[in-house]
């Protein structure tokens, strides 16, 4: 996860919605369950956490989706302590990959939300959380990493669209806000795309109002 290589990040996610175990770090999170009938992951959540907020490095965000977190060590953590929550990754700031959830599962990231006229986004998403914050850049091997799972998602998974948090709950939520970069993703993935061929471009957010 941390070798020095040029060679760009690969993904592949198996029939059970599993990364390969030597591409990613698995830590099952019990905050799941199963999508409803019919739902096919057809979106893609993009957020940014950081716990300590801001901070970087650590155990704390996996904790906080294994429910084992110290509440006592940071008095920020106190107002966690009635959340069940998980996303299905987390890209870290080295660009490595920490898997907690089933991509075929429901994981309980989006919570109150609505895309394009439907609601209970967990049920119908695929979500990723980008360790960061809406205050500062994200690295280039963040970008890498998540446009190689997305890549890889959208060969096993229907997706059409990819959204932000802020975008499928605003006024609650802020992520992963401005500075996370838009078009360095879609730039990113179109290297990936090229491989891709018989693929539907994805639908983006932000962008596509500040292109063409
Ligand atoms: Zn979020």
């Amino acid at each position: 996860m941390t070798e020095q290589t040029s060679l760009p990040p690969s993904f592949s996610i198996g029939a059970d919605g599993w990364c390969h175990p030597e591409e990613v770090v698995r830590q099952s999170s019990p905050n799941c369950d199963a999508r409803p009938d019919g739902c096919v992951a057809d979106l893609l959540v993009i957020h940014n956490i950081s716990l300590p907020p801001g901070q970087f490095g650590g155990h704390y965000i996996a904790d906080l989706f294994g429910n084992r977190l110290d509440y006592d060590a940071h008095p920020y953590f106190e107002q966690l302590r009635p959340l069940r929550v998980s996303s299905h990754f987390l890209i870290l700031r080295d660009g490595g990959v920490v898997q907690f959830v089933s991509a075929n599962e429901r994981a309980w990231h989006a919570g109150v939300s609505c895309f394009e006229g439907r609601e209970r986004c967990n049920d119908f998403s695929i979500g990723i959380e980008l360790e960061g914050t809406d205050f500062e850049q994200f690295p280039a091997l963040q970008y890498r990493a998540l446009a190689a799972l997305t890549h890889a998602l959208q060969l096993r998974y229907p997706l059409a669209a990819v959204a932000g948090h802020e975008h499928i709950a605003p006024g609650r939520k802020t992520d992963p806000g401005p500075f996370f970069d838009w078009a360095q993703y879609q730039q990113a993935l179109a290297g990936h795309m090229q491989q891709t061929s018989g693929k539907l471009p994805l639908h983006f957010p932000a962008i596509d109002k500040k292109v063409n």
